[in-house]
C-alpha cells in the first residue's frame, strides 16, 4: 500500500517537470494497528486486575467490619475471621507480584548466563516435593544433561510453576513425573500429572491472565493461584524463543511439554 505525492518543478511560472515520491504506508499501518491492540491489551489487563484484586479486598473489608461490629464474638470465631483475613491479604501479595512481573514483560530477563537446565529442574523438583508434602508419588524420568543459554532464575520459575500446578491440580496419592531430554536441537521439558486434567474447550484459554477453570477454588480459606502462572510461563519460554504446549484429559491428568531451542536459545533483547 503505497501513499505517492508528486509535486511540479517550476522555472518562473512554467512546470518543466514533476518530482514524485512514494512512502510504503502498509508498515506504518500494521504499527499503528499493533499500538492499538497493546493500548487495548492494556486497558482489558487493568481493568481484569482490578477485578481481580476486589474479591480479596472486599473479603478483608468485611471480615474486619464483622470484628468492630461484634467485639465480643468469640475467641475462636475471631481467630477464624482473623485467618481469612490473613489469607485474603496472602492472595492479594500473590497477586500484586504476579501482576508486576508479567507488567514488566521481558525486561530484565538474561540472554548470556550458562543455564545447566537439567541442575534447574532438578532443584524446582526439588521443591515440589516439599511443597506436596509427601502427599504425591514423584517419578524422575530421564534427565539428559542439558545446557543453554539464557536466564537461569527464570527457567526455574517456568519449572516451578508446572511443577506447583501438578501438584495443586493431583488429588493426594496421585503421580508427578518430570522427564528432560534433548530432541533433534531442542531440549523437551515435560510436567506429568496424573491430576484432574483440563477439558478440551479450556486448554486454549489456560494460558490466558487470569483464567481459572474453577474459579470457586479462589474463596478466602483457599486462597488458590492468581490465574497467572501459566501466563508468566508462556512468557519466560517465549523469551527463550521455545514454545509450550499441554496435552491433557479431564479426570485422568495434563502433560505441560516445554520445548527450547539449544542454538539460538537468547532471550530477545
Ligand atoms: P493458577 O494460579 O490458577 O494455578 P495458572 O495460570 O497457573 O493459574 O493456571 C490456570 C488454570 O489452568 C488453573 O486455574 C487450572 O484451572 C488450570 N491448570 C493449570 N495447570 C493444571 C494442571 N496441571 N492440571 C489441571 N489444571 C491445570
Amino acid at each position: 500500500c503505497w501513499d505517492v505525492v508528486v509535486m511540479p518543478i517550476l522555472e518562473g511560472p512554467r512546470v518543466v517537470g514533476l518530482v514524485a515520491s512514494s512512502r510504503d504506508i502498509t508498515e506504518q499501518a500494521m504499527l499503528e494497528q499493533q499500538e492499538r491492540e497493546q493500548a487495548e491489551a492494556q486497558k482489558r489487563f487493568v481493568s481484569d486486575a482490578a477485578h481481580e484484586l476486589r474479591t480479596p479486598l472486599a473479603a478483608i473489608q468485611g471480615n474486619l467490619d464483622v470484628i468492630f461490629r461484634y467485639p465480643h464474638i468469640e475467641e475462636s470465631e475471631k481467630k477464624e475471621i482473623l485467618q481469612d483475613v490473613q489469607n485474603s491479604a496472602a492472595r492479594l501479595s500473590r497477586l500484586v507480584h504476579d501482576m508486576l512481573q508479567l507488567a514488566r514483560g521481558r525486561t530484565g530477563v538474561k540472554s548470556d548466563e550458562e543455564v545447566l537446565l537439567h541442575e534447574v529442574a532438578l532443584s524446582a523438583w526439588r521443591d515440589a516435593q516439599r511443597i506436596s508434602g509427601s502427599k504425591h508419588h514423584f517419578e524422575l524420568g530421564l534427565l539428559e544433561p542439558i545446557e543453554l543459554y539464557g536466564d537461569t532464575d527464570r527457567l526455574k520459575q517456568l519449572t516451578l510453576i508446572l511443577l506447583e500446578n501438578a501438584v495443586k491440580y493431583t488429588p493426594k496419592g496421585g503421580t508427578i513425573r518430570l522427564q528432560l531430554e534433548e530432541q533433534g536441537g531442542t531440549a523437551q521439558l515435560r510436567v506429568q500429572d496424573s491430576g484432574i486434567g483440563i477439558a478440551p474447550e479450556n486448554q486454549h484459554h489456560i494460558f490466558e491472565r487470569f483464567f481459572r477453570v474453577d474459579r470457586t477454588r479462589v474463596d478466602s480459606r483457599d486462597p488458590g493461584g492468581s490465574g497467572l502462572g501459566l501466563p508468566i510461563a508462556k512468557w519466560i519460554v517465549e523469551a527463550h524463543h521455545g514454545t509450550l504446549e499441554v496435552e491433557s484429559a479431564l479426570g485422568q491428568g495434563s502433560t505441560f511439554v516445554v520445548r527450547l531451542p539449544l542454538q539460538e536459545c537468547s532471550v530477545d533483547p
